[in-house]
């Protein structure tokens, strides 16, 4: 039985089945991109959910398990709507991993989404109605659970950051340099300027 450690589950704040999902499908990427979990820099990973459906769970157990996180500028989502993440460490070739839609059919079968469905928040659902729940997705093999691919001819790069920063002329707290907007001649942080970005 597959395991994830306790401080993912409070790192995530309750007990669903989605974020394991995630954790096993980032386990999963390390193992085939041949890498430990990231302590700095180097690996993107790219979620295809969105931000108008639910289950995007997922994106916890991805960061928690490869250590691509938002802070570290690492992950950005792509907003598909999809159960699947890209894997893409620069000059070697991307992996895309989904779950397999059996295996969602399957975890949509415990009475967790039955309280789901009702409203009920995942930390107001019986714990064991949750434990049965996540079982299934520690219980699967991967083969089961997720389909891999390889995308040779995917890229992503961000644009390059900058350590200067200018104080605003007007509201006097730092900026970073990129942005910086000139309105009638004073440098201004972006709600300073009133411009949208
Ligand atoms: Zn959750
Ligand atoms: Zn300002």
């Amino acid at each position: 039985m597959f395991e994830i450690p306790d401080w993912v589950f409070e790192f995530h704040g309750h007990y669903c089945p989605f974020m394991p999902i995630g954790y096993r499908m980032g386990i999963l990427a390390l193992k085939r991109l041949g890498i430990n979990r990231v302590r700095d820099h180097g690996v993107f990973c790219l979620p295809e959910m969105g931000d108008r459906h639910p289950q995007t769970c997922m994106i916890d157990g991805l960061q928690a398990a490869t250590g691509c996180t938002y802070g570290k500028l690492l992950m950005e989502r792509l907003n598909y709507g999809k159960y699947a993440a890209i894997f893409y460490r620069p000059g070697e070739v991307a992996i895309r991993i989904s779950v397999r839609p059996e295996f969602i059919d399957r975890v949509h079968r415990a009475d967790f989404f039955k309280y789901r469905q009702r409203g009920i928040e995942p930390s107001k659902i019986p714990y064991d109605v949750c434990k049965k729940a996540i079982e299934p997705v520690l219980t699967a093999n991967e083969d089961e659970m997720f389909k891999v691919e390889e995308l040779p001819d995917f890229r992503f790069e961000r644009p390059k950051g900058s350590w200067q920063r200018a104080r605003c002329e007007k509201c006097g707290e730092y900026v970073f340099e990129p942005y910086i907007r000139v309105k009638n001649g004073q440098d201004l942080c972006i709600p300073c300027s009133g411009y949208r970005d």
